[in-house]
């Protein structure tokens, strides 16, 4: 819903892989953490070159090399459209040539995500990968942790658990909805723990719940607050609930929209408040059984007058709606309601 998130090497998020391992070597302690992407790295030469971390010595080649090919596909549309022009080729070869053009990204997105890894052995691939995930978003990496997983012997994978319960955290504080359905189940069956064990581990440290609650209660990472709502319900966590509703009342009191904001960041607002009120929406019931729990309905009223006074910006259903600003999109709206009034009135 949201492309607003925080940095996963900030130091916010790093404290939250503190006592981590190696992340290419889970026996090994991390004795530092890489100089570009922040991964929990050892002093093995195979792994940490000059401070870097092979996965980013990989990146930077691979850059490198396919860069100058990324760069062919504008240059390349042009060529074959001007020759199609000019009638040097057909029609039917303009269009190959444009189908054989638009593959480049995609290849180059799927060799990418690959080669990242290269040179790593499968078990080193387990955590750099899923690390990968929080740094890009991208599916290849997660799916490709996930794989190497599987690929260790039932009752060697738990050396592999601590690690991965506090990364899974970390993507989580950082971008809940990046996680695909049913991971909590993936994990549970891969380790053969219960959900409910994945849960309570990924809140196990105070810090974990402290960063899930601050990002899950100011609207930068929605589905976040529903699932922290849950867990101090199902824990009584008093004072955490407290917090919470603490944190929601003084968001929602902030004055998000500035009068000197420029026109791109008053859009970002605004997608921001969308997916925060509507982050409360969901989680209402919860947030009533939290307030009563801990004596804070009238906290709780406060909060619901923002959700109610709130108007909620039109989502645009397209490309074209999309590019409107979200009067013009309300305008648009509004002129069609009418027009349909009109029609059924006749
Ligand atoms: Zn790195």
């Amino acid at each position: 819903m949201s492309d607003i998130t925080a940095d996963p090497t900030s130091t916010e998020i790093s404290n939250l892989r503190k006592d981590a391992k190696c992340y290419f070597d889970v026996e090994s302690p991390a004795d530092t953490i890489c100089n570009k992407c922040g991964i929990p790295l050892s002093n093995n030469p195979r792994f940490n070159v000059d401070g870097v971390c092979k996965t980013c010595k990989n990146r930077e080649k691979m850059a490198a090399i396919l860069a100058p090919i990324s760069n062919l596909f504008l240059p390349g549309m042009i060529f074959f459209g001007v020759l199609g022009l000019f009638g040097v080729i057909s029609f039917t070869e303009v269009l190959f040539a444009i189908v054989g053009l638009s593959i480049i990204p995609i290849t180059i997105k799927f060799i990418f995500t690959k080669a990242q890894y290269l040179g790593l052995k499968n078990n080193e691939k387990i955590l750099s990968s899923l690390y990968g995930f929080g740094l890009t978003w991208d599916m290849g990496s997660y799916n490709l942790s996930f794989e190497m997983l599987e690929k260790v012997p039932e009752e060697e994978r738990m050396k592999y658990y601590p690690s991965i319960i506090k990364e899974i955290g970390s993507i989580i504080v950082l971008k809940f909805n990046a996680l695909p359905n049913g991971w909590d189940e993936n994990l549970a069956t891969i380790f053969n723990v219960s959900t409910e064990r994945i849960t309570e581990d990924i809140f196990s440290s105070t810090e974990m719940k402290e960063s899930m609650i601050s990002s899950g209660s100011t609207g930068a990472n929605p589905g976040v607050l529903p699932f922290v709502a849950n867990y101090l319900i199902k824990n009584e966590e008093e004072e955490l609930m407290r917090k919470l509703l603490k944190t929601i009342e003084e968001v929602v009191e902030h004055e998000w929209i500035e009068d000197n904001m420029l026109e791109q960041e008053r859009r970002l607002a605004k997608k921001w408040e969308r997916t925060f009120f509507e982050d409360l929406l969901i989680s209402e019931d919860e947030l009533l059984q939290i307030a009563e729990k801990v004596e804070m309905t009238e906290t709780l009223e406060n909060i619901k007058g923002f959700v109610d006074e709130y108007d909620f910006p039109p989502i645009p259903t397209g490309l074209l709606e999309a590019s409107l600003s979200p009067e013009a999109l309300n305008a648009k709206r509004e002129l069609k309601n009418r027009s349909q009034v009109n029609e059924k009135q006749e």
